[in-house]
């Protein structure tokens, strides 16, 4: 097991005024003893948690009993991440993390009093500490990710959608905002397996899939529901709004998607619900789900809004 952890050496930006640093510097450097202490604690510390960001954070405080700093920051493109704990200090001392080939961000370490060499020595004497608990809370970011998208179309599943569905409609309480949400469904999807096969239709849903991310917002979301069906959430949206996207969209679909049938478009499907307060995701796709079964019935290729005196039926 290789276990060589790779600092590039830091450069330390200078300050033209010099202030106090927020966090007293302790007086004495350790003994290798109480540093060996120290690190055995840390490590445990660590490796008690998976989320990415309290063992930064842990990291960060634990460090303050060595060397005095006022502020960390934190970036891993890989996974789009960027963390900040403390404050910003005048001068920086910064580190590439990495193990083997494998990179883990640049970690950065800042003060207002500037960093003496012995205090660098210090911070990089225990950096190692980091190097497993890093790479495990990476991975398994990476691992819920990818949990969390369908691999065939490339949009957020279901899973995704209740995270997401609850924690809007918890913001839209508390702001008092508009938010509606639209079931889709592709209409006589089946016949298209049956008659074209299983990668034929697979392609239909991919196309479809594309279609509904390009035609939506970037604050809107779309999740794939399962099988051809799709749930779109529309911020900030009262039910006109919303049912001009549905139609919007069902115009796109009809006359952007490449079907695999001659002289023949797919079309779908849409029951639009707003939000009013249900307490819970399922309620309120409940109600979207009741208006695209009326959706259904009434023929297909059509929107339906779960409020009878607003459903519009046009067939194309
Ligand atoms: P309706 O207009 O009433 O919605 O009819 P439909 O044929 O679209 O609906 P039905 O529920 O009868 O059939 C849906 C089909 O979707 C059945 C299922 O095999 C197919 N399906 C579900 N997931 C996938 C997938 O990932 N790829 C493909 N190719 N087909 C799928
Ligand atoms: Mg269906
Ligand atoms: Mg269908």
């Amino acid at each position: 097991m290789v276990t060589s952890f790779t600092q590039r050496r830091p450069t330390q930006q200078t300050g033209a005024t010099r202030s106090r640093s927020a966090h007293a510097v302790p007086d004495s450097s350790p003994t290798l003893d109480q540093l060996k202490e120290f690190r055995l604690n840390l490590m445990k510390q660590l490796q008690a948690t998976l989320d990415l960001e309290q063992i930064l954070r842990t990291f960060f405080n634990e460090l303050q009993h060595l060397v005095a700093l006022d502020g960390c920051h934190y970036q891993a493109d890989s996974v789009g991440l960027v963390l900040d704990f403390g404050e910003t200090g005048r001068h920086r001392c910064n580190y590439e993390l990495s193990l083997n080939d494998e990179q883990f961000g640049r970690l950065g370490f800042s003060r207002n009093k500037r960093l003496l060499e012995k205090e660098m020595q210090l911070l990089e004497s225990v950096m190692d500490v980091l190097v497993y608990p890093m790479r495990n809370a990476l991975l398994y970011r990476k691992a819920l990710a990818t949990a969390m998208i369908d691999p065939l179309t490339g949009l957020n599943n279901r899973g995704a959608m209740a995270v997401t569905l609850n924690r809007e409609m918890d913001r839209m309480r508390r702001h008092d905002q508009d938010m509606s949400i639209l079931m889709v469904d592709i209409d006589h999807f089946k016949d298209i397996n049956d008659r074209y096969g299983h990668l034929a239709g697979d392609d239909v849903l991919r196309q479809v899939a594309q279609l509904i991310d390009t035609t939506i917002r970037g604050c809107d979301a779309c999740f794939r529901f399962g099988g051809e069906e799709f749930l779109i959430m529309l911020t900030d949206s009262n039910l006109p709004l919303a049912r001009m996207v549905a139609e919007r969209l069902r115009h796109t679909i009809s006359e952007q998607t490449r079907s695999p049938a001659p002289n023949s478009l797919v079309t779908i499907s849409v029951g639009v619900a707003h939000f009013d307060d249900e307490s819970d995701w399922p309620e309120l796709v409940d109600r979207a789900d009741r208006a695209l079964y009326q959706a259904k019935q009434a023929g297909r290729n059509r929107v339906v809004t779960d409020h009878p005196q607003t459903t519009t039926a046009q067939a194309l």
